[in-house]
């Protein structure tokens, strides 16, 4: 076995992490794990898991479940493409493997929202076979340690690192060297400051002999963020809020947000009391920058709202959390009403 594993995997068993909820587990339960990992971190992900495996402890479950239900239990995890995935998923597995999951490389990452490295992660930590991790944090420990000095994005350097990620592999102990190089990217040789003097693998690490850890990853300039207007109505009436699913395309598809202007009409409008505008609202992805507004209303009466009822209800803050709703709104419900 290679050096740089074998010190892994033994700093793995002795100081790495073997207490998380998804550990040693089936298949079904490191895959939900490793969805919710991405762009996440763990101590926000722990308290979602456990709510969801309570829900859908086994595959079958989650593919008879409605959208709906899993789309509420992703709600404020963000990145809402990985929840309607895991849905579709769920239903192939079910009815095209009869509920078990494919232990070879090329059926998983045909599977919805499963790429090469989810597909390498379910095969070392659910099956113990080989398969390459390449998450951020595997990205960077391995950039560090050869000391890869090009943009860590460029296609070249993806090749480069995905190529020492599979020289790297042990020929056994898949699972804990793939716990083991990912709890070394999180808990040692994290973005900042990382702990060089207690990593085992500082002996050969360039970065390190070079004093350039913190250099790398090297990322392309990225742009400026696109910065977006929303503008939001919470309107209440006794103890109900107005929600209205949102039916265009894109992040928040299917999910369940306040109404808009649109539904400022002259019929509307001099129904509605205007109470107060509430602090706005930042909300960055990836990509974008939100910038939210959101103003209060009122209305005596709710029946004489003109709303499509086909995509409107009025709930209460008890009823709403059972919806799926962007972190934005339910953070305004939570503070709010
Ligand atoms: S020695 Fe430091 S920079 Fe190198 S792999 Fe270890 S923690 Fe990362």
């Amino acid at each position: 076995m290679n050096q740089f594993s074998k010190k892994i995997i033994d700093w793995q068993k002795n100081q790495g992490r073997n207490n998380l909820p998804w550990q040693k587990k089936s298949a079904y339960e490191v895959w939900i794990s490793e969805i919710m990992l991405q762009q996440t971190q763990v101590e926000t992900v722990i308290p979602y898991y456990k709510a969801f495996i309570k829900t859908f402890p086994e595959i079958k479950t989650l593919a008879e479940s409605s959208e709906e239900q899993v789309m509420s239990l992703w709600s404020g995890l963000g990145y809402y493409s990985r929840a309607r995935n895991i849905h579709k998923t769920a239903k192939i597995i079910l009815n095209k493997y009869k509920g078990k999951f494919p232990q070879d490389f090329k059926n998983l990452v045909e599977l919805p929202g499963i790429g090469p490295s989810t597909a390498g992660a379910i095969l070392s930590l659910a099956f113990e076979l080989p398969g390459v991790i390449l998450d951020g944090n595997v990205k960077r420990v391995i950039a560090r340690f050869k000391g890869i000095t090009n943009p860590i994005d460029n296609n070249e350097t993806q090749k480069e690192v995905k190529s020492f990620a599979e020289g790297f592999l042990p020929k056994d102990s898949f699972r804990e060297y793939s716990q083991g190089i990912m709890d070394l990217g999180s808990l040692l040789c994290r973005p900042k400051n990382p702990i060089c003097n207690s990593c085992p693998v500082n002996k050969n690490c360039q970065a390190l002999r070079l004093g350039i850890q913190e250099k790398i990853p090297l990322k392309k300039t990225s742009k400026p963020k696109k910065e977006k207007k929303i503008d939001w109505l919470l309107i209440s009436s006794k103890n109900k809020i107005l929600l209205k699913r949102n039916d265009s395309k894109g992040i928040w598809k299917n999910l369940w947000l306040f109404p808009d202007k649109d539904i400022l009409s002259k019929d509307n409008i001099s129904l509605l009391e205007k109470k107060e505008s509430l602090p706005e609202i930042i909300h960055n992805l990836s990509h974008r920058k939100l910038n939210i507004s959101t103003v209060k209303y009122q209305i005596k009466n709710k029946d004489r709202l003109k709303i499509d009822r086909s995509s409107s209800v009025w709930v209460s803050k008890a009823d709403s959390v059972k919806m799926g709703m962007p972190k934005p709104i339910k953070e305004i419900i939570e503070n709010y009403l």
